[in-house]
C-alpha cells in the first residue's frame, strides 16, 4: 500500500485527506454510542443530539438554518434527490434546466430521465468555461421544474454566477438547485440572504469522510423525498443515519468554516505559484478555464502536444497524484466533456490536467512539483509515447 506520507497530492478535488480533528470525533460514535438516534431512551437520544450538533454546524457554514440540512449518503444522491423532488412536485412541469459541463451525478441523471421521457435543456458555455444567461433564461418554459447548474466547476473550479441565476429562477418562478460540492469549505456562502433553493455538498470534499453528503432545502421551498420509509430526517430521506459520517461531516464542517479566509489565501498563493512557474518553465502551457472566476484551489492546463493520460502515469510513477481533467475518466481516451463543451480543441482537450491544492499542501509539496512537472513535460515531448487505456474510475 502506499501511505499519505509517500505521495504529493494535488487531487484535492477528487477526494481530501480526513482531517484527525474529525476522525476524533467520529471514532467514539462507531466504537461506544452506537445507539439508534431513533430511540426513546437516553443511550439513543445522546446520539439524536450528536446529529443535531452536526446538523447546527453544516448551517453555521452555509449560513442558513439547521431545519434546512438534509443528510445524505454523497453528494451525488443529493443532487438527484434535488431534481427528482422537483419533478414530483407538479406533473405538469417534467423539464430540466441544467448546463454542458456539470458532474456526472446531474448529467448522466439528466440523460436518464430524459429517456423516460423528461425534457432536458442543456445551456453552452464559452471558451472560459463561462455560462450564457440568456440562453439560460429563454430554455425556461411554463413546463420547467428546475433549473440545476453546478456552482464550481469540479475539472476546471470555474464559478457560475449563482447568484444572477437564483434571480432568474425567482423571476421565473422556478426552482434553482446547484451542486455546491466543489465550493463548500473553499468559499464563503451565506445562503440566508439567497434566492437558492436546493444546494448539494459532501463531506470528502472537504476532509470529511467519504459516504456522506447533505442537501440544503430552503424553508421557502417544497420537498419530495427520493427514500422512503422512517420519517428520519423530518421525512425527509428515510432510513437509519450514518451516525458517525453525520458527526463527522459536522466537525469537518465546523473546522472549514474557523479555516476558511486563511486556508484559502495559503492554498490560492500556492496554487497560483504553481501555475505561473508551470506556465514560464514549460512553454505551449494553457490554462483551461476562466482565471478570475475560478476556485482558489484549481489549475487546469494543457501541454500541448502532451497526451494526459501518458503525462499521468509518469507522474504516478515519481508519487504525483493529480487528475486528467476530472477522476471519473482518468485513464479512458473519451475527452473531457468539460473541455469538449468549452470548444479548446483536441489537442488542448487530450493534453489536460487538473491539480488541485488543499489543507494538507506543504511548501515541500509545492518544490517537488515544480521539479516534477516541467521534466516530465519535457521527457514526455521528446518521446511523444501512444496513449494508454484503462478502465474509468468513478469520482
Ligand atoms: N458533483 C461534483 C461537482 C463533484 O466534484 C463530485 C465528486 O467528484 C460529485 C458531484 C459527486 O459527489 P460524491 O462523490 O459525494 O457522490
Amino acid at each position: 500500500m502506499i501511505s499519505s506520507d509517500q505521495v504529493i497530492y494535488l487531487d484535492n478535488n477528487a477526494t481530501t485527506q480526513l482531517d484527525p480533528a474529525v476522525i476524533e470525533e467520529m471514532l467514539p460514535f462507531l466504537i461506544k454510542y452506537f445507539g439508534n438516534p431513533s430511540s426513546g431512551y437516553g443511550f439513543g437520544a445522546q446520539v439524536r443530539s450528536a446529529i443535531d450538533l452536526a446538523r447546527q454546524r453544516v448551517a453555521a457554514l452555509l449560513g442558513c438554518e439547521p431545519g434546512e440540512i438534509v443528510f445524505t449518503s454523497c453528494g451525488t444522491e443529493s443532487n438527484n434527490a434535488a431534481i427528482n423532488s422537483a419533478l414530483q412536485l407538479d406533473p405538469a412541469r417534467q423539464h430540466v434546466v441544467t448546463t454542458a459541463v456539470e458532474h456526472s451525478a446531474t448529467w448522466r441523471h439528466c440523460d436518464a430521465l430524459s429517456k423516460r421521457g423528461c425534457a432536458v435543456s442543456t445551456i453552452s458555455v464559452d471558451g472560459d468555461g463561462n455560462l450564457d444567461l440568456e440562453e439560460l433564461e429563454s430554455a425556461i418554459t411554463p413546463q420547467t421544474a428546475i433549473i440545476s447548474a453546478m456552482w464550481a466547476n469540479n475539472e476546471t473550479g470555474v464559478l457560475f454566477p449563482v447568484e444572477r441565476i437564483a434571480e432568474i429562477a425567482r423571476r421565473k418562478r422556478v426552482l434553482f438547485h446547484t451542486d455546491a460540492i466543489q465550493v463548500v469549505g473553499k468559499i464563503r456562502i451565506r445562503l440566508a440572504d439567497s434566492t437558492i433553493n436546493s444546494l448539494s455538498l459532501s463531506a470528502h470534499k472537504l476532509h470529511g469522510p467519504k459516504g456522506v453528503g447533505a442537501l440544503y432545502v430552503s424553508k421557502r421551498s417544497a420537498f419530495k423525498p427520493s427514500l422512503i420509509g422512517g420519517s428520519q430526517e423530518n421525512n425527509r430521506r428515510a432510513g437509519t443515519e450514518n451516525v458517525a459520517s453525520i458527526v463527522a461531516l459536522g466537525k469537518a464542517a465546523e473546522c472549514a468554516a474557523s479555516a476558511l479566509g486563511e486556508e484559502a489565501t495559503r492554498v490560492r498563493a500556492m496554487r497560483d505559484r504553481f501555475e505561473t512557474t508551470v506556465l514560464e518553465k514549460v512553454p505551449d502551457t494553457f490554462v483551461n478555464g476562466d482565471r478570475t472566476a475560478r476556485l482558489p484551489n484549481t489549475s487546469n492546463l494543457s501541454f500541448a502536444g502532451v497526451e494526459s493520460d501518458a503525462a499521468l502515469m509518469m507522474l504516478d510513477r515519481h508519487q504525483l497524484c493529480c487528475s486528467a481533467g476530472s477522476a471519473c475518466r482518468t485513464g479512458s481516451l473519451e475527452a473531457s466533456h468539460v473541455l469538449r463543451a468549452m470548444k479548446l480543441g483536441a489537442d488542448r482537450t487530450r493534453g489536460s490536467m487538473r491539480f488541485s491544492f488543499g489543507r494538507f499542501n506543504t511548501e515541500a509539496d509545492l518544490e517537488k512539483a515544480l521539479e516534477i512537472v516541467p521534466s516530465v513535460i519535457s521527457k514526455l515531448r521528446s518521446l511523444s509515447p501512444a496513449p494508454v487505456v484503462r478502465e474509468p474510475a468513478g469520482v
